[in-house]
């Protein structure tokens, strides 16, 4: 496959695994040996089933009527908000925990940000018995009590990260430091397509049953698996991942991926990283980062807290090098509005971050017959808080 990863880990110029001397044992197991357990029987079958009939899969590929009046065009909705526990993220969690089980880990940690991975990490955990520690920011424990309060209901132990800014970054690297001091007993399940090889390429596969599905609801429903666009918003970038990766190598389907402009790309206010990012390292792999000249991080922002990472995954950075995918934004405004339009038009309130997907429609002018799927991501429910609080509807 042209885009897939080569086999020292890179897509072009990005990728790699730029990490402690410490964690290279554990890096490495998986590395040498994720493919072997993809590959496997019992694998596949457990994996397939429990996608089924724990996640409720195949999720529907959906024809927005009166969305698609709106947009002159056939607009479909792949309706990854109906996964159990309302967004994609669960596809990548059940895969990992079974690769985990495969190795032979009894334990599972995880770093979240906003909480939506933590969640997918301690569900999945309860799911199979395993012990689960989910580390997180001090300050984003604060705003995100209610994903804090599920995880620990669902019996996980949720670890404050105390040092720096108490956020992502500083949870990636207690993380980090607990896989080194056990590195045989533990795995550590990484929540997108980021991180150091093997984890873009591992979670991309688990998320690609979403473009999977696609095809083979397409086919159904327009006689043709191919649509001339698939839309899906970027954090990290595994929804994306999933949606484009059936697709990548038909170069007639346009793929757009939307980033979070905040209150404006040049606001200094935002998390639109190909528009402003450079290469450097972050969190283990080579990739487009926003940084300062001297190569600090900028602290990202936007009112999604799913899209405020300040990268994008190494297969994203070179989908948008090479022009595979064409990568625009929405502002905070243009999605919560995309959101709103989307519960009047089609009764469903999608995830701030999906309404990003949406918000883009209105960047493109379509051709009356062309057939555009959205990757609807995720749910609103967990947004009800910030849809008060904007208030405009
Ligand atoms: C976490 C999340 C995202 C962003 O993560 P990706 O890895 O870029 O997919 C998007 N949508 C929802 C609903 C999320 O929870």
């Amino acid at each position: 496959m042209k885009y897939a990863v080569d086999n020292r880990g890179y897509y072009g110029r990005f990728g790699g695994a730029y990490i402690p001397e410490m964690l290279y044992p554990n890096v490495e197991e998986l590395r040498t040996r994720y493919l072997d357990i993809l590959q496997q029987e019992d694998f596949r079958r457990e994996f397939d089933d429990l996608l089924r009939n724990y996640v409720g899969r195949p999720t529907p590929l959906y024809h927005a009527k009166r969305l698609s009046e709106a947009c002159n065009a056939h607009v479909y909705l792949k309706r990854e908000d109906l996964c159990h526990t309302g967004a994609h993220k669960v596809n990548n969690t059940i895969g990992q925990i079974l690769v985990a089980k495969h190795l032979g880990k009894q334990k599972i940690i995880a770093e979240t940000g906003a909480g939506q991975h933590g969640v997918a990490t301690a569900t999945v955990c309860a799911l199979m018995g395993m012990e689960c520690i989910v580390y997180m920011g001090e300050v984003d424990m604060a705003r995100q009590r209610p994903n804090v309060e599920r995880m620990r209901i669902l019996g996980a132990t949720v670890v404050p990260a105390t040092s720096g800014s108490k956020t992502l970054k500083d949870a990636t690297n207690e993380a980090m430091r607990h896989w080194i001091n056990n590195p045989t007993d533990t795995h550590y399940i990484i929540g997108s397509v980021v991180g150091p090889h093997p984890y873009p390429d591992m979670v991309a596969r688990f998320q690609s049953v979403i473009s999977e599905e696609m095809r083979k609801q397409l086919e159904e429903a327009v006689g043709n698996p191919f649509p001339d666009y698939v839309f899906a918003c970027v954090g990290g970038g595994s929804n994306a991942a999933g949606a484009f990766y059936h697709y990548l190598n038909d170069e007639h389907v346009n793929l757009v991926a939307v980033e979070a402009a905040g209150h404006g790309i040049h606001s200094g206010e935002s998390a639109a990283t190909t528009a402003l990012g450079k290469p450097g390292v972050l969190h283990g792999s080579k990739t487009l980062l926003m940084q300062t000249e001297d190569g600090q991080v900028i602290e990202p922002y936007s009112i999604s807290a799913g899209l405020d990472y300040p990268g994008i995954g190494p297969m994203h950075a070179h989908l948008f090098d090479v022009g595979r995918v064409k990568f625009v934004s929405a502002t905070d405004d243009e999605a919560m509005k995309a959101g709103i339009e989307l519960g009047r038009l089609e009764g469903i309130i999608p995830a701030i971050e999906s309404a990003h997907a949406l918000a883009a429609l209105k960047q493109f002018e379509f051709a009356s017959d062309d057939v555009v799927v959205v990757n609807l991501s995720g749910r609103g429910d967990k947004d009800l808080e910030t849809y008060i609080r904007w208030g405009k509807y």
